[in-house]
């Protein structure tokens, strides 16, 4: 049976996942094949949950002092751990998909995954949705750019794009990067008419 190169062919799934209780090896032919055809065969679906990382003072980054990439420019160096909040929002998430999916009368066959491993989640800036690492922040030694996204160090310099967020929520941040340059937009008006910058 061949694979299509996303890794669906029922060969593939060998040695994966637990055929009736067991698992077996890579490939198959006449009786054992037709096991796994059916065991495999009928509808699949899966899960995957999205949460909010909250904002917290410790989680952040700063330039690493010996460290330059391949343009001379020294790299960033990031302290971020997941605290108590995201591992209950897995472990709540997972135990709703576990719960959809039984009252559904499905079959679960892979992704249990329990306090061991945080409930499967994921270690931060796996996933995709890029936002902070200059936050705003009202004190100027706790987050270098205020609420208009404007440095506190230089009034000149406003940070328009998704690094300003302190924390990330579990939808897009697209619109978020809008409505925020729509207000630092207002203020460069504002504050350009009062000649402040
Ligand atoms: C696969 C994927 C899918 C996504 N889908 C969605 C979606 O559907 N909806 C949504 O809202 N968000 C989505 N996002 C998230 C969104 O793309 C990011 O949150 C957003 O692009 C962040 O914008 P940004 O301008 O802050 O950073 P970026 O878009 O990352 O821009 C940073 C820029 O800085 C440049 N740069 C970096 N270092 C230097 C340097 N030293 N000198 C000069 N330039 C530099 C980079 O080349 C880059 O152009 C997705 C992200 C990914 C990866």
């Amino acid at each position: 049976m061949p694979g299509y190169g996303f890794g669906f062919g029922m060969e593939n799934l060998n040695g994966k996942y637990e055929v009736n209780g067991k698992k077996k090896e890579a490939g198959g032919y006449g009786a054992s094949l037709k096991e796994d055809a059916r065991y495999f065969y009928g509808a699949s679906l899966g899960m995957s949950g999205r949460g909010e990382a909250v904002a917290r003072e410790d989680n952040y980054c700063e330039i690493e002092p010996k460290t330059v990439d391949k343009y001379g420019i020294p790299v960033l160096r990031f302290h971020y751990k997941w605290s108590d909040f995201e591992v209950k929002q897995a472990k709540h998430m997972q135990e709703t998909f576990q719960e959809i999916l039984t009252n559904l009368g499905a079959t679960i066959t892979y992704g249990i995954d329990s306090a061991a491993n945080d409930w499967g989640l994921a270690a931060p800036g796996r996933i995709i949705h890029e936002v902070g690492t200059v936050r705003m922040m009202d004190d100027p030694k706790k987050g270098p750019l205020n609420k208009y996204s404007q440095a506190h160090d230089c009034k000149n310099l406003f940070v328009s794009d998704a690094g300003s967020f302190v924390s990330q929520a579990d939808k897009n941040p697209t619109w978020t990067i809008l409505a925020l340059s729509m207000r630092t937009s207002e203020y460069i008006i504002d504050q350009m008419k009062k000649k402040e910058i």
